[in-house]
């Protein structure tokens, strides 16, 4: 399979740290122009000192109207992975609303900022594009504790289907990666208790975590020509995980 991002401008949300600096860092590799947009200036600039070839945008993505200029400044985006992501451990009794508003902004409400600045622009210039949002396998099986987390993830689930739907007509394939726990920064904070890490360990057939190349290698076949039948799709990487 030919993996040639060559000709192509990538933008990965979530790009300063775990599966999306490592998606930045894949695609670039490929040939693609990559952008990188986080949070933390530090972690864009190390980054940029790896790979200077790569743009960087330092933005909260709560913030709406500064993301949606952030955004155009850096148009036409062919590739998009909405990756950037938080996870808050709490069970439905204790769940706050502003941990609701937080974690909805992050993870979902930032998908449709992004993508609607990217698509416009893409339809505008009758561009193809492709899309990818990073999901959870919790957003399938739900995660007791993880209440509020798991709902964003179902709902980021639903946008890929009606984003596809709506898009795939013009030239844009929308998709997303489904994966269990991989030890990133997120990974080792949600899972530093060994008993429950385990846990899931055992129920994992072959033995071993999703490391953060699967999911970027899940990620660069989605937005690739290899898959282009594929759409619409979540593609679980759990290494054949037990529901129990
Ligand atoms: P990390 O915590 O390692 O990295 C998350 C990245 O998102 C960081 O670069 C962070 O920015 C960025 N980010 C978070 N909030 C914002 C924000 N408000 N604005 C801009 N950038 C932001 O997480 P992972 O790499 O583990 O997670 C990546 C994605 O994968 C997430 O969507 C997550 O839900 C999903 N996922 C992760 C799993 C895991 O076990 N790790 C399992 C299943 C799904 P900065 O570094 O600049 O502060």
């Amino acid at each position: 399979m030919n993996f040639d991002f060559s000709g192509k401008r990538a933008l990965v949300t979530g790009a300063g740290a775990g599966i999306g600096r490592a998606t930045a860092l894949k695609l670039a590799e490929l040939g693609a122009q990559v952008i990188a947009l986080s949070r933390t200036k530090a972690h864009l600039d190390s980054l940029k000192q790896e790979n200077p070839s790569i743009e960087i945008i330092c933005v909260d993505l709560v913030e709406w109207s500064t993301t949606r200029e952030a955004i155009k400044k850096v148009t036409p985006i062919h590739l998009l992975v909405n990756n950037a992501g938080i996870c808050l451990q709490t069970p439905l009794l204790d769940a706050t609303p502003e941990q609701f508003d937080l974690i909805f902004n992050v993870n979902l409400k930032a998908i449709m900022n992004v993508s609607q600045i990217v698509v416009a622009d893409l339809l505008e210039r009758n561009l193809k594009g492709n899309i990818v949002n990073v999901s959870s396998l919790a957003s399938h099986r739900g995660v007791a504790n993880f209440f509020l987390y798991a709902a964003s993830k179902s709902a980021v689930d639903s946008f890929t289907k009606t984003m596809a739907l709506e898009l795939s007509p013009k030239g844009i394939r929308v998709n997303a990666v489904n994966p269990t726990v991989v030890m990133t920064e997120m990974g080792r904070h949600v899972w530093s208790d060994k008993e429950k890490s385990e846990a899931v360990l055992a129920r994992i057939p072959q033995g071993k975590f999703v490391e953060k190349l699967d999911v970027v290698n899940g990620i660069v076949f989605l937005l690739s020509d290899n898959s282009d039948m594929i759409n619409g799709h979540m593609l679980l990487i759990e290494g054949g995980l037990r529901c129990c």
